[in-house]
């Protein structure tokens, strides 16, 4: 392999795809059953096809026009770019265009808009409810006790699909802290899904530091960004 941009990529995707492996079948679970979101923000368009390459089908991005501009070459049909980033509403219009699941749901505003735009454009969209389980202040998403109402609001519109929850945890050293964090995502979900009749399949929470622990509580999607792509 010649020295590039991707340099490392297959070895480090190599890496991550092992640890999912052993997370996975460590708690009783099939690895097939979780699915790595190499989370390309910031990183330019050339590793995200080197990823797609390497078998990657989703990709994260935190902001509508990075999204535009990067994906100004289409991606293979099978390839899905999520919104894992804050969504203003005067952003809605173009974010729909562009990508196949907005990850971070977080408040009614948001979902009134999609109900507007999504018609007008023939188009659907699947959705996650972002949801702040922390409590930071400076975290996105709602508070748990909301998410059932953002969930009724989002089975109203025909163009949403509610297809599960998403959660960020805080930054901190030792990952094994965070572990309460997705246990609560899960257990919101096991509510949720009594509240509302949906199956919710849908948990994506664990990131580059904390992925082998939000796996074993039940993670469904990791967003990897720095493991798999280098330092930003
Ligand atoms: C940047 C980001 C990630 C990936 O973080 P890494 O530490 O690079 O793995 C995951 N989720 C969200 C919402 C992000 O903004």
């Amino acid at each position: 392999m010649t020295y590039g941009i991707s340099t490392g990529l297959e070895e480090r995707a190599a890496t991550i795809r092992q640890e999912v492996e052993v997370a996975a079948t460590g708690a009783g679970r099939d690895p097939g059953g979780v699915t790595v979101v190499a989370v390309s923000k910031t990183f330019p368009r050339a590793l995200v096809d080197a990823a797609y390459d390497l078998g990657f089908r989703a990709f994260g991005e935190n902001r509508v026009q990075e999204i535009r501009t990067k994906f100004e070459q289409p991606l293979p049909d099978d390839a899905r770019v999520h919104l894992i980033g804050p969504l203003q509403t005067n952003k809605v219009r173009q974010a729909i265009r562009l990508v196949h699941r907005i990850e971070s749901v977080d408040r009614v505003a948001l979902i009134e808009t999609l109900a507007k735009e999504l018609p007008k454009q023939g188009l659907r969209c699947s959705v996650l409810i972002q949801v702040n389980i922390s409590g930071e202040q400076q975290k996105s998403g709602c508070e748990p006790e909301g998410a059932g109402d953002l969930v009724r609001h989002i089975m109203e519109v025909p163009e949403l699909t509610c297809d599960g929850l998403m959660t960020m945890a805080p930054y901190v050293d030792e990952p094994e802290t965070v572990r309460p964090v997705f246990s609560r995502l899960r257990e919101l979900r096991e509510h949720l899904q009594q509240l509302s009749g949906l199956a919710l399949p849908v948990l994506s929470m664990g990131m580059s530091r904390d992925f082998r622990v939000a796996i074993e509580e039940g993670s469904t999607h990791v967003r990897i960004g720095r493991a798999l792509f280098g330092e930003r």
